[in-house]
């Protein structure tokens, strides 16, 4: 058999991938510390039982988008669902970029960005950051204006980084990208762990989108939701790209469970900045550069520099951190998910006794 070949624009294009191992403390896919709330799985049975298993769900998922509105203080008609961010950011891409047009990202980034960019077939133009990983405001304007992106993507707080994008940047990039007549996507992922969002400079005459995810806040990674808020005109655009009946009926169920569990969600959130904090002030005291993460995680480079000694050192104690020490730009470094306090704890006195540091004997906080 000759085997069919895949598009030429594919062939060098490479998989994404986050080995998991089987350790006893997993901290590197930067999921949430532990399960929701008993409630919410109960509440999902009961949920379960009224769902008309033989029809299509509800294409417009009107319950669901009216409730993240509601969150958000938008209208539903502002707001689309889809299988994870990963299936909203498919959705812009697959709407606004593809073959003939570019796609620009800022570097380092979340990889699917420019990977699904890639897939639909558009040019990507990568921006670049400074030594510290902030964005230099002027020269991101002159990008934009020389290349014309149809579509710019800021992640904020980023990943891998954990920087979060201030007010000032998210407009000035934002002014130059309608400039040009681009979109520009914010990415927040993480955006409840961080101090601001750029959902509040959304409007119907602004080329603003903002992605949001359950997988992180609400600990929800299983059930793959994702949505965006953006101007209604430009979702009845998505709308006629994605699949019709994309999010299934037990899905929009869940999602809108969730959301009876706020003050959960927000305990949690809490709990895993103070936690971000204690990684922080611990990491800095080994002697690793850390840089500051308004995200449910922390890049840091330990003293020495050879991150991927110590990863494998951390691997030893059976902890798992990412080792991003071998990725462009990101030499050395490691990135670490805030787990629980017990979590944190292993992997703060693992990370000590690598280094050969004195072991502080931290204990859960
Ligand atoms: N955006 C960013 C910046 C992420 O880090 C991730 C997940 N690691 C995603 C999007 C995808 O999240 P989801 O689980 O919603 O597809």
């Amino acid at each position: 058999m000759t085997r069919p070949t895949i598009r030429d624009d594919l062939a060098t294009l490479e998989g994404y991938h986050s080995p998991q191992v089987d350790v006893e403390v997993r901290l590197n896919t930067n999921e949430a510390p532990g399960p929701p709330p008993a409630g919410f799985t109960e509440a999902v049975v009961a949920a379960t039982r009224q769902i008309a298993w033989h029809r299509y769900p509800d294409r417009s998922a009107t319950e669901l988008r009216t409730a993240i509105a509601g969150l958000h203080g938008l209208y539903p008609a502002q707001v689309f669902c889809a299988n994870g961010s990963n299936e909203v950011l498919q959705t812009i891409l697959l709407t606004f970029a593809g073959p003939g047009r570019s796609v620009l990202t800022f570097e380092p980034t979340y990889a699917m960005h420019g990977h699904i960019a890639r897939v639909t077939g558009a040019q990507t133009i990568v921006g670049e950051r400074g030594d510290d990983f902030e964005l230099d405001v002027t020269a991101a304007r002159e990008l934009i204006a020389a290349q014309r992106p149809s579509v710019t993507f800021l992640t904020s707080p980023n990943n891998p980084t954990g920087i979060v994008e201030s007010e000032s940047t998210i407009r000035t990039v934002l002014g130059a990208v309608a400039d040009v007549g681009g979109l520009l996507v914010v990415d927040e992922a993480y955006g409840q762990f961080a101090p601001w969002s750029a959902a509040a400079l959304l409007d119907d005459d602004t080329p603003l989108v903002v992605t949001r995810t359950y997988s992180k806040t609400w600990a929800m990674a299983g059930a793959r939701l994702g949505y965006l808020l953006g101007p209604a005109w430009l979702i009845d655009e998505l709308d006629k790209v994605v699949l019709p009946y994309h999010l299934d009926s037990m899905k929009q169920a869940a999602g809108l469970a969730a959301l009876e569990f706020i003050d959960d969600m927000e305990a949690m959130v809490a709990s895993v900045v103070e936690e971000r904090g204690r990684i922080v002030a611990r990491l800095q005291d080994l002697g690793a550069d850390v840089w500051p993460s308004g995200a449910n995680f922390v890049l840091f480079r330990p003293p020495g520099g050879d991150g991927a000694a110590v990863w494998q050192g951390l691997l030893d104690r059976s902890v798992l951190v990412r080792n991003t020490s071998g990725w462009d730009r990101l030499e050395g470094c490691l990135r670490v998910t805030v787990g629980t306090p017990a979590d944190n704890a292993r992997f703060l006195n693992a990370i000590a006794e690598v280094l050969g540091a004195p072991s502080g004997a931290e204990t859960p906080s």
